[in-house]
């Protein structure tokens, strides 16, 4: 409650958007273009306690782990690769402050850009803790927004359209609490100061492997516990099999059916015990890192009072068109769930956006791709095989592995495979699977074909230049009727 001598300013707009990360900062962009006056309140601010915008994809997720991704693998590379290439560098060493540093730079100047997009578009942005109350007789919704140094309410904003975009944060596990420097979150994993000798992961999905792949390459001992018995149960059983042996062979430990039981800091390490195959076995490591999946952020922008309908997860429920239970206020991206993914939330947002505007845009949630940023790449998009069969759809296989593409030996980097479903009858692509070096590029080629609905004839009448990865994408398509060329 603001006492006398607090001024609290009460400003009106068309929309409020809350969260500014991917989903958030693209749909207030998108509304703001469409000609509403928009508000964006975010809550985010960094290690120096300013507000920074993009959320958790641009300040501790996507773009930062790419960063030290790429860091990694050129480091690894110039370790293990050049000397293939005959060139000779001396002795590598890493400068890990260093590459942090271009991490942090980068990531600052990319929270800035979107500061700026959003001010050119004349977006109102409030930095604080959005709140929504229950609408009042005019249909009006208010937003209060808490500061979060002093806790206090400093503007109470107004519409009568809200988007909720307020993401998701690490799921954190009883057995291991979090330590300032021992057990940490995927945020906290990207800061280390040093490579430790021994990391533990526990959950071996997209995240705990990426997290694993940069410290593996710069020179950690990188152990991954997975409570399930299939690595990436999602992905096509051809090409995460293929990345089972592939991660193996660079020296990451993945240990399946691995279920933690419980960690704790002992004498500056932590002591790990988890079950497996029926048995207590037990793992000391000088760092543990918990990689077991994300949970809505959705309690902390609803009031008591408002009454939304959210899931025993604590997803906010919605249709298909990002409508929440109540008229007037959306939900998009992280805090819906669905596929968990920067560009998902950005389409609805986009989407959202647009029917506010009273267009009648969709999202096409079947064509979405999803990526795995490890070495090689995993992308994929539509239905895997497993899911064919399952439903007894007819169906055909393409293959083609990047040891038969010239561009692939080129580059010294054969290994995978680029796999195409389709319909035995219609001879339309179903879905797209690629293990490649840049899985993430080749794949959007899928994805616009599907999205046109192409066969695969279509696919193989379609010129590729050469020498490219991309070729691979069309022999698996010659592959699937039969006649790839450079295949026996
Ligand atoms: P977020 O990006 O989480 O943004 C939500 C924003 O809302 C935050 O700034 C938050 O502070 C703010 N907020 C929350 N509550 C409030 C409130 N009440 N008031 C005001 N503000 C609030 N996805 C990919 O597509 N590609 C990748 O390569 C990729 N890599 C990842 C790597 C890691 C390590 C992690 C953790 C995630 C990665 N993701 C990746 C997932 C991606 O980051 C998320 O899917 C994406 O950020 C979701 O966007 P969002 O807008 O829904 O939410
Ligand atoms: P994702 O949901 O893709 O981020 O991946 C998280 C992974 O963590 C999943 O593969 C889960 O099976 C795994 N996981 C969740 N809880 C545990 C646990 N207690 N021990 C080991 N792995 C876990």
């Amino acid at each position: 409650m603001a006492t006398k001598k607090e001024k609290i300013q009460t400003e009106q707009f068309d929309v409020i958007v809350i969260g500014a990360g991917p989903g958030g900062y693209v749909a207030a962009i998108r509304c703001a273009q469409l000609g509403l006056k928009t508000a964006c309140v975010d809550e985010w601010l960094n290690h120096q306690g300013q507000p920074s915008l993009g959320g958790t994809c641009l300040n501790v997720g996507c773009i930062p782990s790419k960063v030290l991704l790429e860091s990694s693998l050129l480091y690894h590379q110039a370790q293990h690769a050049f000397v293939h290439h005959g060139i000779k560098v001396g002795k590598t060493g890493l400068d890990l402050p260093v590459m942090q540093a271009r991490k942090d730079t980068i990531v600052k100047e990319l929270t800035q850009g979107v500061a700026a997009l959003l001010k050119a578009n004349n977006i109102s942005i409030y930095s604080g803790r959005g709140k929504i109350q229950a609408s009042d007789q005019a249909g009006q919704y208010h937003v209060l927004v808490n500061n979060r140094k002093t806790k206090k309410t400093t503007t109470t904003l107004s519409a009568k359209n809200i988007i909720i975009a307020t993401g998701s944060s690490p799921v954190r596990l009883q057995q291991a609490q979090l330590t300032d420097n021992y057990i940490l979150d995927s945020a906290g994993a990207l800061e280390l100061k040093k490579v430790p000798e021994k990391l533990g992961i526990i959950g071996a999905g997209a995240i705990g492997l990426e997290l694993g792949s940069i410290w593996q390459r710069l020179g950690a001992k990188v152990i991954l516990l997975e409570a399930m018995a299939d690595l990436l149960p999602v992905v096509d059983t051809t090409v995460s099999r293929q990345a089972l042996s592939s991660y193996a062979q660079q020296g990451l430990d993945i240990r399946l059916n691995a279920r933690l039981i419980d960690a704790e800091v002992k004498n500056k390490k932590v002591s790990v015990r988890y079950e497996a195959r029926g048995k207590e076995q037990k793992e000391i490591v000088d760092k543990l890192v918990v990689a077991v999946g994300r949970k809505p952020n959705s309690e902390r922008v609803i009031d008591k009072e408002f009454d939304m309908e959210i899931n025993e997860r604590s997803y906010i429920l919605v249709n298909e068109h990002c409508e929440t239970s109540v008229p007037g206020v959306y939900a998009i991206g992280d805090v819906v769930g669905g596929i968990m993914l920067a560009h998902k939330a950005s389409e609805e947002g986009v989407m959202v956006a647009e029917r506010i505007a009273g267009e009648k845009t969709e999202v096409n949630y079947a064509l979405i791709p999803s990526v795995i940023y490890t070495h090689p790449e995993i992308a994929w998009v539509g239905k895997t095989e497993q899911y064919c069969k399952n439903e007894g759809i007819n169906y055909k296989v393409g293959r083609f592995p990047f040891t038969a593409s010239g561009r692939a030996r080129a580059n010294g980097d054969t290994e995978g495979l680029v796999k195409i479903l389709s319909d035995a009858e219609t001879d339309q692509i179903l879905g797209v699977h690629i293990m490649a070096l840049q899985a993430s590029e080749i794949i959007a080629q899928a994805v616009i074909a599907m999205e046109m609905q192409a066969t695969v004839e279509d696919i193989a009448l379609t010129i590729f230049a050469h020498p490219t990865l991309s070729e691979a994408f069309h022999e698996a398509a010659l592959s699937v009727h039969g006649r790839a060329i450079h295949i026996n």
